[in-house]
């Protein structure tokens, strides 16, 4: 008895003593690199989070022939798997919240601008009319897992996809015994625990006009940080700069003045669909839903340069540049 006693406390010193090292990984999926860092002992984990990921986009990606949106944009009508269910029905979840600025239903248009191909074109006026008619999240029947959709309806899990993928991974991570990692899908960040030997992480927030540089950082933990901006894909013709983020009641790239929004939340999944969508409603609308609301915090960046950053991470945001903080309560009357 004494022996196992013995053995117990040596194999717990030597648990207590063990070091965490520091592994990253570099990825390629979903049109972006991914960067991975963990301190751990575990550096598998980091090979499994890259299957996970690649398990994800194929699943997702409506190119994939064997993925599951395909076969609902091909098929119209289709049995498919919970995992997918649950991510459509947070993407109608999040359409919701913001009366529609986020839709999912937005394949017709992407496909029109060449946004998903890559073949960038601008439409004409009566294309984008009609591709209209075929958008609008409602238009979605999901009962359990089986989903239909109109005949010229398809589906963009675009604006969604990443925040669903880093929610995966942080849980992956966290079930494989890593507590401090740091995950960047294309600068979609979630990071888990704190680095080692700080209070957080740090995450820098782009400059939506000059990409090499910071507007700000953030210092946060267990959180997932999202940027969506026009910077991020667009292209350019006759000197007017056309962007990846649909107003899905014009079929135009939204134009609300803002440069960028990025969104604090536990959640990838939400962050994500947040800040598409808030990019699209604009500062006093995307203003109105945060007051309104207890699960996310932003950082907005107006073309013109101003910033605004909600209460929740005042205290944790840093800028060289003036910032105006949102409060919960405007003025006390
Ligand atoms: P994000 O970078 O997360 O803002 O997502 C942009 C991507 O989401 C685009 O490339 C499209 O695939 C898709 N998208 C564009 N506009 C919308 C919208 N209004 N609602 C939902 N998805 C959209
Ligand atoms: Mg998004």
């Amino acid at each position: 008895m004494r022996k196992v006693f013995l053995a117990l406390i040596i194999c717990l010193l030597m648990c207590g003593c063990a070091k965490n090292a520091e592994y990253t990984k570099s990825i390629f999926a979903m049109d972006t690199v991914m960067d991975l860092k963990i301190y751990s002992e575990n550096e598998e984990a980091l090979s499994n989070a890259e299957a996970e990921i690649k398990r994800i986009e194929a699943l997702l990606d409506r190119g994939n022939k064997s993925g599951e949106i395909y076969k609902i944009n091909e098929s119209k009508s289709a049995d498919i798997s919970a995992e997918t269910a649950e991510i459509i029905r947070a993407a109608l979840s999040v359409s919701e919240r913001t009366d529609g600025a986020f839709d999912i239903t937005i394949a017709p248009v992407m496909d029109l601008w060449g946004f998903y191909g890559g073949e960038f074109r601008v439409p004409s006026d009566g294309e984008l009319k009609s591709a209209l008619e075929n958008v609008g999240y409602e238009k979605i029947q999901l009962n359990g897992s089986s989903i239909s959709i109109p005949e010229s309806t398809g589906i963009d899990l675009g604006g969604i996809g990443k925040g669903y993928t880093s929610d995966c991974i942080a849980n992956l991570l966290k079930n494989s015994g890593v507590n401090s990692a740091i995950i960047s899908l294309g600068g979609n960040v979630h990071a888990i625990g704190t680095k080692p030997g700080s209070d957080g992480w740090t995450v820098g927030i782009s400059d939506p006009h000059d990409k090499s540089q910071l507007i700000g950082k953030l210092k946060i933990s267990d959180k997932a940080v999202i940027t969506s901006g026009g910077y991020q894909r667009y292209f350019e013709q006759d000197g007017i700069t056309y962007h990846h983020i649909i107003d899905p009641k014009t079929g135009k790239s939204a134009d609300s003045e803002l440069a960028s929004v990025t969104v604090i939340a536990d959640s990838g999944t939400t962050a994500d669909g947040l800040s598409t969508a808030l990019f699209v409603m604009g500062l006093d609308k995307a203003t109105k839903l945060w007051r309104e609301s207890d699960d996310f915090d932003a950082v907005f960046v107006e073309d013109s340069g101003r910033i605004y950053v909600t209460e929740g991470v005042a205290d944790v945001f840093e800028s060289d540049d003036d910032f105006t903080v949102i409060k919960r309560i405007t003025s006390l009357q």
